[in-house]
């Protein structure tokens, strides 16, 4: 594996690959690597002949009183990880790399961005999508790999890529979840013993949702207070917003219909968790 820390020397090594006709599957992440960043390093070693995995904790996509400086940031570890799944390259740049001095530069995809998350963290998806946008541009990938489990971020990417024509086919990869249903996630070690042990109420309530909703059930406020009320009765989490959307605008359904994107974000003490699952009513 090589660890290339700067914009220049990654470009030199992806354009002689190209030259060698190598087809490049990219891993945009932050760090603090688990079993579902190593599902998207799997899937594009499969695919690819060349595989990079970025690690950058990227500051513009953390709001002022958000936890950018606290971050987990576990190098010597992510190091290891990514040698053992045959990373081929590893990209980790400092801040000053990324955004030197003087950086203006910002990519905004409307709409979709204000929706669910982007209500409560204005600038988020400007700050990812101006990363990944920037690493597209650096790495020139054929494939771009994302998780559903920010299924949201990866809306947001497929906008961007589509309306600037990044020529790269992006494909989301199913969310890698605990046994008991958590989805994985870097912020997980945030949470006290206590929390850890609630939260799994997320993932059981999306469920049970999908069931009654295969059932018959087509109601949006009916399936948000289900969930809701679950949450609340089980657990010390503080629901921040639960929502029904459409799968692609993100745009809110008062009656479920066709790809329908069910998505909340609940605190337990400080840590804000997301999860989210897709269904489809004929
Ligand atoms: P992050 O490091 O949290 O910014 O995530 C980097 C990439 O890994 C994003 O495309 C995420 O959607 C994806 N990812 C994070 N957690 C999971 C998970 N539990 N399952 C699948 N993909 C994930």
């Amino acid at each position: 594996m090589r660890t290339v820390k700067t914009i220049l020397s990654l470009r030199r090594i992806i354009q002689k690959a190209k030259t060698k006709k190598k087809t490049i599957g990219f891993v945009p992440t932050m760090g603090a690597l688990h079993e579902g960043h190593l599902s998207l390093i799997r899937k594009s070693k499969k695919e690819n002949d060349l595989t990079v995995l970025s690690i950058f904790v990227n500051p513009a996509q953390f709001g002022p009183k958000e936890d950018f400086k606290n971050y987990p940031r576990e190098t010597g570890k992510d190091i290891l990880l990514a040698k053992k799944e045959n990373v081929d390259i590893l990209f980790c740049p400092s801040v000053d790399e990324i955004y030197p001095r003087g950086y203006l530069t910002y990519i905004e995809v409307e709409k979709i961005s204000g929706a669910l998350c982007g209500k409560y963290r204005p600038g988020h998806f400007k700050g990812a999508a101006t990363v990944v946008g920037k690493f597209l541009n650096i790495v020139d990938p054929d494939v771009l790999y994302l998780g559903q489990k920010d299924a949201q971020q990866a809306a947001v990417l497929k906008k961007m890529v589509e309306d600037i024509n990044f020529p790269v086919t992006i494909k989301v990869c199913p969310t890698v979840r605990e046994a008991d249903g958590l989805a994985l996630s870097s912020r997980n070690s945030y949470l006290t013993e206590e929390e850890r042990k609630e939260a799994p109420v997320l993932y059981r309530s999306l469920v049970e949702i999908k069931k009654r909703v295969a059932e018959g059930e087509c109601n949006s406020k009916n399936i948000i207070s289900f969930i809701r009320e679950k949450i609340e009765e089980n657990s010390s989490g503080k629901v921040q917003y639960i929502e029904c959307v459409q799968a692609e605008s993100f745009k809110p359904v008062e009656k479920l219909e066709g790809k329908v994107l069910i998505a909340l974000a609940v605190f337990f003490g400080q840590t804000r968790l997301i999860d989210n699952i897709l269904v489809n009513v004929k």
